[in-house]
């Protein structure tokens, strides 16, 4: 750690050092307006006492918001809260905090609202913009201006003109509120900052709206804050109950609402990157309060992400310093830029800005956890000592109040928008430059384009790949002919990646480069357009070295969506491809669909696409079977698992395979081959009380591909001796939390806690309820579960709940095995497969690469409670040899006693491999009790890959504790099935490419035992 330390400690002296060097932008004398009132405007006298009231210590004020200025037009917050803003009582709703933001458009002609979408449970999302009279005028024209410097190719770059436009145009400024809904002081902290931009007549408010456009999304996270309101309002009715904590934020996801940037999957995530993009802002600052008092976590720590411009990394630099330095003078406490938070993932909101040529800013402030009321907070030492880049750290004990909070946060806002209205013509240079550098790549630092092949197998998934990208504002075209580039040559043995990874020296003297061929009609994201980081940092591989001097990855460490996508794509450095034949492309990217040729049979190749899942439930009383081999007919291949449909219309067919990008083909009769019922299985998804963010993603997906399910806990479950009749699967996402946890629940004492819509809490969603939270699944839902797979259910866990499956005996012969910690920190792991005639694998690639959070594995033993094969190290029948004389294939000698007699050595063991179990011996024959029957044995779907090979993107330390060991398998118990995933293939919709291992089982869960070989004895 300390030699981090004192490394960072050069780099940041050396960015000081530079800051001095760079021109300054005469434009007045910015360092003349000093923060505080105008003596000539009056102040509102009994707003300004209240914020001193509620304000803890005079050291918790700036000069900024220690006086509330008046105005006889304009409305304060209070009219709309009743108090004023960072009250201890008042936690508004989203509906207060928009009436209010519109009372002040309509009261102020500096104040403008826009609606910019609304959330999955139709909540509305806005807007406000605030600047002077002469700029809310023309945001038009400014945004033009802006646009030209988004995008220089419209300026044909020219720099002289650039620079004219960025000396006159004014930044957009855009702040983000309360995307954490237990982050909560935000929406109260924005509606007094629009106030106070619009109304305060002192030289440096005045400066910042004259020059700079202020944009604000009060709430972000609207689902959540209502319902955190609700809490807080229950807790405020129940002053001596637990209060339930936050079961839900948004509608899916809770804080991984903020690891959405790359994905793209959530409602809030799309909305604020189409502002972002539409309004052409240049920085884009999101509020949240985890840490004591105001961390500006943008400088943060390393490793920085690889695919941004260091003039934007710089940007970070002296925007947070001069805030820091700026509320240090104001004498607030704890106001810092450095600490836990590495850049290196974009998946956070405010990397909309960082991979768009702007600037992301993030703030954690200091909350009291989702309350308004007035707390004792004690600091630990780690959060209170002073290091080198906390001179003026957090004092250790403090009460802390909303208002506090709301003066941190205003006051931090107020010093970064006069320092960007001050610095504005630098910064809007830097846009400019930063966009014309990102099209300047493909000559540049290259890759000149990425190439996705119209030959892809997976075409589904190739457009839903494209259409993340276009949802990222990237610009794509497709190839009207044939065209053909040089790449360097793969490497020829393992890997097996997608993007040319492993494109090193070949062996010999062997060429270098080859030349590849793609067909017309392939998709080209060509990287000479102002957003081609995105499309590079989401295409291109991560790779984080173990030796990173960072230990502990903030979050995810790889994520190549190729990979995760499981579709082919072609980084191509050479500029020669940007000239091949193309168009761009207008409208939403689809797979080509439809029924292809006559006959009353219809087939559908088994590709892995998930729209073949969308498909079986659309026509849910259509025959769909899959053939349990591969076969050939009208001139096409279809592999093993295709799909043959009868009793369905064509045109419905047609509709619904056009509409969803699925090829079909029409046959006269069905092809000779055996096949199984693929049923529209009826499906439950299972989640505890206590943990339902990593689930959420599970929710999202089947909704997004309109798979049915029913949504049930644990305590359902407990109350349900008859799943069977009910559901086919049940669905056990990630839950966290041990496997005791899951029987638990939380502990019964003190009060029952509601989760559940009332009038007291209209916010929260009849989707799912429960009058007590606290119960868990018990040992009778855990019987009921038994039950449900002995009668033929099948049952799907993940990670925790594949290991809760382990522990509670429902997964005969399976053991898990935790990896090394740090080892795996959200990293692309490669698998083989190993059992490519179970359902599960049908369509599937080999060499499939997917999410692993931290490494987990599994062991299969044939016998109860073995702990595995080759893989342990005193594991059943492993094939290592114990220490002793001679190689690793040699006999052990004992000293001082004569060679051994052949009779008395043990018979030549078969070779166990990690993802497999020891053949059963005739000594554990002899009284089998604990011998699995042969059909009850644990079943290997997908391995990890051998340790060369196994990582793919990310961070990878060692990799022995997961290499080869078993990652999917299907473990029978009686008629039924536990099928378990050692890694999540369901993921933040990035791992798009594992789904169907799912969905395969779904759809044949009365059939998973096709193709299996059952040992002899
Ligand atoms: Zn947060």
């Amino acid at each position: 750690m300390k030699r981090r330390t004192v490394k960072l400690g050069l780099a940041l002296a050396l960015v000081f050092a530079a800051i001095p060097a760079r021109p300054v932008f005469a434009q007045g004398d910015p360092a003349a307006l000093k923060p505080g009132r105008d003596p000539k405007q009056a102040i509102d006298e009994e707003y300004t006492k209240k914020i001193k009231e509620y304000t803890t210590e005079p050291f918790f004020l700036s000069p900024l918001v220690d006086y509330m200025p008046a105005s006889k037009t304009v409305p304060t917050p209070t009219a709309t809260l009743g108090d004023i803003a960072g009250a201890p009582t008042k936690l508004p709703y989203s509906k207060e905090v928009y009436e209010y933001m519109r009372l002040l458009a309509k009261s102020s002609p500096r104040v403008k609202v826009f609606s910019i979408g609304t959330t999955e449970e139709g909540r509305e999302m806005i807007a406000v913009a605030v600047a002077s009279e002469a700029l809310i005028a023309k945001l038009d024209v400014n945004k033009a201006a802006l646009a030209k410097l988004a995008d220089p190719r419209t300026i044909n770059f020219n720099d002289a003109e650039a620079d004219k436009i960025a000396a006159t145009a004014a930044p957009v400024y855009y702040i983000t509120g309360t995307i954490h809904s237990t982050e909560a002081g935000a929406p109260t902290a924005l509606m007094e900052l629009a106030y106070r931009l619009a109304v305060d007549e002192s030289p440096y408010i005045k400066n910042i709206r004259d020059h700079v456009i202020t944009l604000i999304t009060p709430i972000v996270e609207v689902d959540g804050r209502d319902r955190t309101v609700d809490l807080f309002n229950w807790h405020v009715k129940h002053p001596n109950e637990v209060a339930p904590s936050l079961v839900y934020w948004g509608h899916y996801v809770a804080h991984d609402n903020n690891r959405d940037a790359m994905g793209m999957t959530l409602k809030l995530t799309q909305n604020v990157l189409n502002t972002y993009v539409g309004w052409k802002a240049t920085v884009l600052h999101d509020l949240h309060e985890s840490e004591a008092f105001l961390y500006d976590n943008t400088i943060g720590d390393g490793p920085y992400n690889a695919w941004l411009d260091p003039l934007l990394t710089n940007e970070w630099q002296m925007i947070g310093w001069n805030n820091v330095q700026e509320m240090t003078r104001f004498g607030m406490p704890g106001v810092y830029a450095h600490g836990d938070f590495d850049t290196w993932s974009p998946g956070y909101l405010m990397f909309i800005a960082a991979t768009h040529n702007g600037i992301s800013r993030l703030y954690e402030t200091f909350g009291n956890g989702g309350t308004a009321e007035t707390v004792d907070r004690t600091l630990s030492p780690a959060e209170t000592e002073r290091t080198w880049f906390k001179q003026n750290p957090p004092i250790p004990h403090v009460k802390w109040s909303l208002r506090n909070n709301n003066n941190y946060e205003q006051t931090g806002l107020l010093v970064s928008l006069a320092y960007v209205a001050n610095n504005r013509h630098l910064f809007l240079e830097n846009f400019y430059e930063k966009s014309k550098r990102s099209i300047m790549k493909p000559k540049v630092e290259g890759p000149a384009a990425y190439v996705f092949s119209a030959n892809d197998p997976r075409l589904g998934s190739q457009a839903d790949l494209l259409r993340v990208l276009q949802k990222q504002a990237v610009e794509i075209s497709r190839a009207t002919a044939p065209f053909s580039v040089t790449m360097p040559v793969k490497r020829a043995a393992g890997g097996g990646g997608r993007s040319g990874r492993g494109a090193g020296a070949p062996e010999g003297g062997a060429p270098t480069t080859e030349t590849r061929e793609f067909p017309a009609g392939s998709y080209i994201v060509r990287m000479d357009q102002p957003y081609s980081r995105i499309a590079d940092a989401l295409l291109d591989y991560q790779y984080w070295s173990p030796n990173d001097p960072q230990k502990t990855p903030y979050d995810d460490t790889g994520w190549t969506f190729p990979e995760g996508f499981d579709v082919q794509v072609a980084r191509v450095t050479d500029v020669k491809v940007l000239d091949a034949p193309m168009q761009r492309v207008t409208g939403e990217i689809t797979a080509p669909g439809g029924v292809a040729g006559s006959g009353p049979v219809y087939a559908i190749n088994g590709n892995g696409d998930n729209a073949l899942a969308t498909l079986r439930y659309r026509l849910k009383d259509a025959d769909f079977q899959a053939t349990e081999d591969a076969f050939d007919a009208a001139g096409a291949h279809f592999n093993r698992g295709s799909f043959i449909v009868r009793n369905v219309p064509s045109a419905d067919l047609d509709k619904a395979a056009k509409e969803l990008g699925i090829k079909v083909t029409a046959l006269a009769a069905a092809p000779s081959v055996k096949m199984h019922p693929a049923r529209a299985a009826r499906i439950a998804i299972l989640h505890t009380w206590s943990g339902t963010q990593t689930e959420g993603w599970w929710r999202e997906a089947f909704d997004q591909l309109q798979i049915p399910y029913t949504y049930i806990s644990t305590q359902d479950v407990a109350k349900d001796a008859n799943l069977n009749a009910k559901y086919d699967v049940i669905v056990f996402p990630p839950a966290g939390g041990s496997g005791q946890s899951i029987i638990d629940g939380m502990p019964m004492w003190r009060n029952p806690m509601p989760w559940k819509n009332s009038p007291e809490t209209p916010n929260i969603g009849t989707w799912a309820q429960t009058d007590d939270v606290r119960p868990g699944l018990g040992y009778t839902g855990l019987e009921n579960l038994q039950n449900f797979v002995k009668r033929g259910g099948v049952m799907i866990g993940a990670t925790n709940t594949a290991d809760f499956t382990i522990q509670f005996g429902l997964a005969n012969g399976v053991s898990s095995n935790g990896a090394r910690r740090g080892e795996v920190v959200g990293t692309l792991l490669r698998t083989r497969m190993v059992d490519e005639t179970s359902p599960i694998a049908y369509g599937v690639s080999d060499n499939l690469a997917v999410y692993s959070n931290s490494g987990e594995s599994f062991g299969v033993s044939a016998s109860r409670g073995g702990r595995g094969g080759g893989g342990g190290r005193f594991g059943g029948g492993g094939t290592a040899r114990a220490t002793g004389r001679g190689t690793q294939d040699d006999a052990d000698q004992v000293q001082g006693f004569p060679q051994l007699d052949p009779q008395f050595l043990a018979p030549p063991r078969t070779p166990v491999q990690p993802w497999q179990y020891a053949p059963v011996t005739e000594d554990q024959l002899r009284n089998p009790l604990n011998i699995i029957p042969p059909d009850q044995r644990p079943r290997v779907i997908l391995r990890y890959a051998d340790q060369r090979d196994l990582l793919v993107s990310g961070l990878l330390d060692g990799g022995a504790d997961i290499a080869q060991r078993p990652a999917v398998v299907d473990s029978p118990m009686e008629k039924g099935h536990v099928v378990l995933f050692a890694m999540n293939p369901v993921y933040r919709g990035e791992t798009i490419g594992s789904y169907f291992l799912v969905f395969n089982t779904i759809m044949n869960f009365d059939n998973l035992n096709a193709g299996r070989k059952v040992d002899a004895r």
